[in-house]
């Protein structure tokens, strides 16, 4: 018999492969972060890679809400939900969130990765199918699996695509699921069509809108209001609370049916503690400002607009986003890490993203935009790009 293989020792391997490939992923510490520049090995970077779109994450109002709700209770919920976890914080938060999004009800987790699986594997059953965007989330895909649902992924963007793998189990119970701004190329999904065609096929449409909220829609409501839909037209909507809110966490939202089952059936949920109160009445009142503070998402785009230009008479490869992630496709991995390491010795952070985050011969900078950024930043971004190694074209 030959001897069994030891976990860890295959483990290893694994990471020497992936080490051999250019692909290792390291873990690196931000000393400090004030606004938009980080601290890291004593040097001082501006940073385009932080999620935090509207320049929240440490805003004094945040601070203070913390705090004071920290001095009131103290900073673990101390159980899950549904046994003594669920305090009224949670309670106006998730009111706000189902207000602010135009849902019956909303129901918080402790993460979108923990939303997005805990949804699917409460809505879906064996034998049901799952049709998603290639280029969804990886919680998503996860999630249908874990779900033990058919999962069906369909070419990006591409409804007609998607149309046929439903036509093909039409007699399937069907989740249909999308980013609403994808993660790694910061394009809207066509959330209009999307939600034609899951009308024609009685299926259910799920967006994830972790890149929308807060950033588009006129106060914010996110991708699927921006696209003029609404509960009847995509019944489950998951959104995190740790991008463009700067806090953690995440919520879904629905119709009552929809949380009221999640409450019964989502693992994730159920078997974990709720996120501290503190945290909840801090994402309050990130809420609050996103919604009266449209300044931030004017700012923003305004950004995004002058990135988006100066970007296109660099001629850099630039993707079609009209979104807060601006990335570069750079193509292969080694040249992805160069251009970063060169931005890096210029003072900037921008991580490079490599498969298997995206597709072979995909990878890019991943640039991101943040109301906390200046247009002298942005400009100085461009000139740093413009110097840095380029790209082979793709
Ligand atoms: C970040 C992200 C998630 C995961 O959310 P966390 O709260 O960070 O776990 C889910 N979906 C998408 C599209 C994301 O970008």
């Amino acid at each position: 018999m030959t001897p069994r293989p030891d976990l860890l020792a295959r483990l290893a391997l694994h990471a020497q492969q992936r080490e051999q490939a250019g692909l290792r992923r390291r873990l690196r510490v931000i000393e400090r972060v004030d606004g938009p520049w980080v601290e890291r090995d004593g040097r001082r970077l501006l940073s385009f890679c932080s999620n935090d779109y509207l320049g929240l994450a440490q805003h004094p109002a945040l601070v203070a809400a913390l705090k004071r709700a920290a001095d009131d209770d103290g900073v673990g919920s101390g159980s899950a939900h549904l046994i003594g976890g669920h305090r009224s914080a949670h309670a106006a938060l998730e009111e706000a969130l189902a207000e602010w999004t135009g849902r019956e009800r909303a129901l918080l987790f402790s993460t979108g990765y923990m939303a997005n699986l805990g949804t699917m594997q409460a809505l879906l059953e064996r034998g049901d199918v799952c049709v998603q965007d290639k280029l969804n989330h990886a919680c998503l895909l996860d999630g249908a699996q874990l779900a033990g649902a058919e999962l069906k992924r369909y070419r990006h963007g591409d409804v007609d695509a998607a149309a046929r793998q439903l036509a093909n189990r039409g007699d399937a119970p069907a989740l249909l699921a999308t980013d609403g701004v994808f993660s790694m190329d910061g394009d809207i999904a066509p959330l209009a069509e999307l939600a034609a065609l899951c009308r024609r096929e009685g299926a259910t449409l799920m967006v994830d809108d972790a890149h929308g909220l807060g950033v588009l829609g006129e106060r914010g409501e996110g991708s699927v209001t921006d696209a003029g839909l609404g509960q009847n037209d995509v019944p489950v909507l998951m959104a995190t609370l740790g991008k463009a809110l700067g806090c953690s966490g995440a919520f879904v939202a629905g119709p009552a049916t929809l949380t009221d089952g999640l409450l019964q059936f989502a693992r994730t949920y159920i078997y974990t503690t709720a996120m501290p109160p503190a945290l909840a009445a801090a994402t309050l009142a990130a809420v609050r400002l996103a919604q009266a503070e449209g300044w931030r998402r004017e700012k923003l785009h305004g950004l995004i607009a002058r990135f988006r230009q100066g970007a296109r008479e660099l001629g850099l490869p630039l993707m079609p986003s009209p979104t807060a992630i601006q990335p570069l496709l750079l193509g292969d991995a080694r040249s992805a890490m160069e251009a970063a390491q060169a931005l890096e010795q210029r003072g900037f952070l921008v991580t490079a993203i490599r498969p298997p985050t995206v597709p072979q011969g995909q990878a890019r900078l991943r640039i991101t935009l943040s109301a906390a950024h200046e247009e002298g930043d942005v400009d100085r971004l461009l000139e740093a790009l413009s110097r840095a190694p380029r790209a082979q074209p793709v």
